[in-house]
């Protein structure tokens, strides 16, 4: 039985790595303070435990990270999450970004390609008592079932913005993604202003997994 204990080494850590965070630029006091909340010792796997409060993604299984701190908090400060937003993440993977904006007060709607990810963090948040809606499947082309969104969120490294994205926010809705090749993408922040209007705000380069399935990479 995995046992979770947070304890004041872990929170010192937590809280070094929000300083940190900070001084990279990040600026909005509700992420960092779910961030400060949130232990992210409790998605690593044990062997690497002791990593957890670096400022650097790591392994989670089936050829997959979680993504580095400093990129959960930049993505998350993009999306400007209002308590109440319904929000879509396409690549749970260990559910801490998932369960960062659940703190933030999002409905979160979140979907994972490996299996074994899925069904592992499904168990995993379900003991940890978060309440958010966890899929399996293709997630290049969103989940058109619970459309509309107030924010989609993607956290694998995309090819092209896939046009089902778009069509599943709301108007006023942000769509967040990294696209770029396999090695190296440009974030984007697309906000669906009309049907026919979307303003594109890029960022700075980031370095993610590929987004596979029918719009990603196959
Ligand atoms: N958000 C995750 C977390 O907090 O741990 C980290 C995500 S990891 C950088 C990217 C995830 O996207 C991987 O778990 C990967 O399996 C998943 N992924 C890749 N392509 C996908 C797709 N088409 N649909 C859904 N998930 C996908």
């Amino acid at each position: 039985m995995l046992k979770l204990e947070d304890t004041y080494l872990h929170k010192g850590k937590r809280k070094a790595l929000v300083a940190l965070l900070r001084e990279k630029g990040i600026k909005s006091e509700s992420v960092l303070n779910a961030i400060n909340q949130l232990p992210r010792h409790f998605f690593f796997d044990s062997a690497l435990i002791s990593h957890a409060y670096e400022d650097k993604a790591f392994p989670i299984g089936e050829g997959q990270t979680i993504s580095q701190p400093y990129t959960v908090a930049f993505q998350t400060e993009l999306l400007n999450i209002k308590p109440g937003d319904k929000v879509l993440e396409i690549g749970t993977g260990s559910g801490y970004q998932g369960t960062i904006l659940h703190l933030l007060g999002a409905e979160v709607f979140t979907i994972e390609y490996q299996k074994k990810l899925y069904e592992g963090t499904k168990r995993f948040l379900g003991r940890l008592g978060i309440e958010m809606h966890l899929f399996y499947g293709d997630g290049s082309e969103g989940l058109a079932a619970h459309a509309p969104y107030d924010k989609i969120l993607v956290t694998a490294g995309a090819p092209i913005v896939p046009n089902s994205l778009l069509k599943q926010l709301k108007i006023g809705g942000v769509l967040v993604i990294p696209v770029g090749d396999r090695k190296r993408q440009m974030m984007l922040r697309l906000t669906k202003k009309s049907e026919k209007q979307v303003i594109r705000e890029e960022f700075d380069g980031f370095a993610f997994v590929p987004l596979l399935g029918k719009d990603g990479w196959r």
